[in-house]
């Protein structure tokens, strides 16, 4: 059985104490029985290869949160290439597979169709593809993007990987709102821009936030659409779904020591090398500036 294999394979290499392992393997045993076909990323046990390692002698495995329209899928892709670790984003890989044939890509297609929610086992099916593919390919670590979203996925994560910490994006509501209405596609060319600019002075000690519109070139100035679900209303929903399903994540994650808060002070500009900071890779950056 390939995948109770791979299970025990990954369960065991992730404990150093036997006796642990041997918990992590009867839980790998009982996810097995009740969760079917379950296959999990056995993407923990690195070879010490890639440029930043933890003390354990393997890459960064980190995750990010933070709620749609926070800009996390930019910061953990700047994150992934200053790292050298993939920036594994679920909604790609629901994407890719999407656009792919077999089995997986027609229920896939069945639940998308549906407007269901893709369920936690195939959105772990789909990351433990990636990481056994990207694994074959000599990659150790990842950014992780888009999950765990869930409580569940968080769970399931922790049996087989030990994540080193989880970075929590925030941004003011209603910032974050004016942003979400500033959002505009080219109907063209389907570019993304923002037209939203944000600058709201500090007071009563509180910080002031600046972040600059991301306007169009000429050419697409007069073609700008606005995405149909893009209106306060939904957005709102959006954001209150996100909050209610992430609550448990976020506590998860804050009672192993593991989350990061961190609240975007502004745009990129403003935001990545405050970020960096708050990870101790302020040096990296330079060093790589100075390569570059
Ligand atoms: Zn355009």
């Amino acid at each position: 059985m390939a995948v109770l294999s791979r299970l025990l394979r990954a369960s065991a290499l992730t404990a150093s104490c036997s006796l642990y392992a041997a918990t992590v393997r009867r839980r790998g045993l009982s996810l097995v029985a009740s969760e079917g076909d379950l296959r999990l990323p056995s993407s923990a046990h690195l070879s010490p290869l890639g440029t930043r390692k933890n003390l354990t002698g393997r890459n960064v495995q980190w995750a990010f949160l933070g709620c749609p329209g926070v800009g996390k899928g930019t910061y953990a892709s700047r994150l992934s290439q200053l790292l050298g670790v993939p920036h594994i984003a679920t909604g790609d890989l629901v994407r890719e597979e999407l656009s792919s044939s077999g089995p997986l890509a027609d229920q896939l297609r069945g639940i998308v169709n549906q407007g269901k929610l893709v369920s936690d086992e195939i959105i772990v099916d789909l990351l433990s593809k990636r990481v056994e593919k990207g694994e074959a390919k000599g990659e150790s670590g990842f950014i992780l993007d888009g999950f765990p979203r869930t409580l569940r996925q968080a769970e399931i994560l922790e049996r087989v990987t030990d994540v080193d910490l989880v970075i929590n994006l925030k941004l003011r509501e209603d910032v974050l709102l004016e942003k979400c209405l500033g959002r505009r596609i080219c109907s063209q060319c389907g570019g993304n821009f923002n037209i939203a600019c944000i600058d709201i002075k500090g007071e009563d000690g509180k910080p002031g936030i600046y972040m600059a519109p991301l306007l169009p070139p000429e050419g697409c100035a007069s073609k700008l659409v606005t995405r149909s679900d893009d209106t306060e209303e939904v957005v709102k929903e959006r954001l209150r779904i996100y909050n209610e399903m992430t609550q448990p994540v976020e506590d998860f994650y804050r009672k192993r020591g593991k989350l990061l808060e961190f609240e975007l002070p502004g745009g990129i500009p403003e935001s990545w090398p405050k970020l960096l900071h708050a990870l101790h890779l302020d040096g990296l950056n330079r060093e790589q500036s100075l390569a570059a």
